[in-house]
């Protein structure tokens, strides 16, 4: 069985979930694998029609869905609402897009017939991580479903409980099974699985991508970040940017894939941008129970993450906003800005998924981008400046899957963009059609035009196509 404690205050369980055994998953995919062939035979709009209904059941308890999560997770009571109000947008648009982007393709001209076939693949394993537990899964499963799968998906141990209420919302063929890294390798390895959606960390994804890969199951992986905000030298220090920028930040105390986890400023503008900074944190960044109106900033995760973060806030890191909260009854940590520290140090160099954030001088361009650009994550960033083409210019040259012009993450997220990462922050797409296409395999229907009835007869006849 899997307590979950509530972060805000460990002595509180929230709720428990059994954990699946490697026999009870099987069981569960044998179970989605036949449901599949229905749900794939029904007519497109009649799936669509079980997402709009989904959709529908969330928005009605969307309440009570916030304030579980908010207790499971740690996460401030608006953010959470805010997670499950941008998934019931996501499944309103997947039901609306869903339509264009899985039609037929089809051409019939002077090379012959083609008809482009979108196909389910038949049973998917999502595996998914604890920090926006409820889009981070309905990212899967509303494409999946629309293309005509079935779902499994594993949420995280560490907040499992909001996820599973909403998955049981579903008139469909999706299906959660609980538990660690064992849970998750019986989901991924099994044989009737034919596409893996993972999000998590890099080891989490090098181990799933291992087992899909023996399988030969493809998969779409989304992974962690150490995206660099850079500030260029005409970038104004303005309060509204500010407080972006620490919300950017601090959001799920530090813990967001794409939060902006190192901050980079020309040298001449350090001790301004500090003191613009610290400003911007007295004014937004309140860390408190995330029940309590007002608050701003919740407790990490767990016990663990607690202490990683400590390790990060050296003795000069400067503390950061109002602290209303007591770590010693639950994962609190004082968020806090680390000025200059090495640029070889681990809180510039990993992704720190904590309260705690490094800035750094830089004197030129070309050093500021071979900074940003150095070490294997390529999740997001962001570059600010007064000049939107200086800004685009800038932007081209970082080597990040998203990035955002002066704002980093929260704040015009848009469902047109599709997000994901490079190098090794992730394979494939997730939101706008490039992320729907990841549901679908496709199929092609071809009569040459050569060999039509009615062609003049050719032999083995000429071919169009190079041979191979
Ligand atoms: P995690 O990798 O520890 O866990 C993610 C999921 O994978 C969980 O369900 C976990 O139980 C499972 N898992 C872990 N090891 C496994 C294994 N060996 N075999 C099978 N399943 C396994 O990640 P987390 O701590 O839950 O989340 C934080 C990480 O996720 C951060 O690195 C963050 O940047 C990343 N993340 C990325 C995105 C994105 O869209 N790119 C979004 C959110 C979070």
């Amino acid at each position: 069985m899997i307590e979950r404690e509530n972060p805000a205050r460990f002595e509180e369980i929230v709720g428990s979930v059994p954990v699946s055994t490697p026999d009870a998953v099987d069981e569960i995919v044998r179970r989605a694998d036949a449901e599949q062939r229905r749900w794939a035979a029904l007519p497109l709009p009649d799936r669509l029609a079980a997402l709009t209904h989904a959709a529908a059941a969330i928005e009605n308890a969307i309440d009570d869905l916030a304030t579980l999560l908010a207790r499971e997770s740690g996460k401030v009571l608006a953010d959470c609402r805010g997670e499950l109000g941008f998934a019931v947008r996501f499944l309103r648009w997947v039901a609306g897009r869903a339509i264009g982007v899985y039609a037929d393709q089809a051409v019939d001209d002077d090379l012959g017939r083609l008809v482009h076939l979108r196909k389910p693949y038949g049973v998917v394993a999502a595996v998914t991580p604890w920090n926006a537990p409820v889009i981070l899964a309905m990212l899967k499963i509303a494409p999946a479903l629309a293309a005509g799968n079935a779902i499994v998906v594993k949420p995280s141990p560490l907040a499992p409980l909001t996820i599973s209420r909403v998955a049981g919302l579903f008139d469909a063929p999706v299906r959660v099974v609980h538990g660690g890294a064992e849970t998750g390798a019986a989901l991924v390895g099994h044989e009737l699985v034919r596409k893996v959606a993972f999000t998590g960390g890099t080891a989490g994804g090098r181990a799933v991508a291992a087992l899909a890969g023996d399988r030969l199951t493809p998969s779409v992986l989304e992974l962690g970040g150490n995206d660099p905000a850079v500030f260029l030298d005409d970038a104004p220090l303005a309060d509204d940017a500010m407080d972006r920028l620490v919300m950017a930040t601090f959001a799920t105390s530090g813990q967001v894939c794409m939060a902006a986890k190192r901050l980079y400023v020309p040298e001449a503008r350090l001790d301004d941008f500090v003191a613009a900074y610290l400003a911007a944190a007295d004014r937004v960044l309140v860390t408190g129970d995330p029940l309590v109106p007002g608050v701003t900033m919740g407790p990490v995760i767990s016990a663990a993450a607690q202490r990683s973060a400590a390790a990060f806030r050296v003795p000069a890191a400067l503390d950061l906003g109002r602290f209303d909260a007591d770590p010693d009854t639950g994962y609190f940590v004082r968020p806090a800005l680390v000025v200059s520290p090495d640029p070889a140090s681990p809180l510039v160099t990993t992704e720190q998924f904590a309260p705690v954030v490094p800035v750094l001088g830089y004197r030129d361009e070309n050093a500021v981008l071979t900074a940003a650009n150095t070490g294997d994550l390529g999740l997001g960033a962001s570059v600010w400046s007064a000049d939107e083409e200086r800004a685009f210019e800038f932007a081209r040259r970082f080597e990040a899957g998203f990035t955002f012009v002066n704002t980093h993450n929260r704040t015009g997220m848009s469902l047109r963009a599709p997000f994901g990462g490079v190098k090794r922050s992730g394979w494939g797409r997730e939101y706008a059609d490039e992320g729907l296409l990841e549901y679908v395999q496709t199929c092609v229907i071809h009569a040459p035009a050569a060999f039509r009835p009615g062609a003049a007869p050719t032999g083995t006849g000429p071919s169009a196509y190079p041979a191979g």
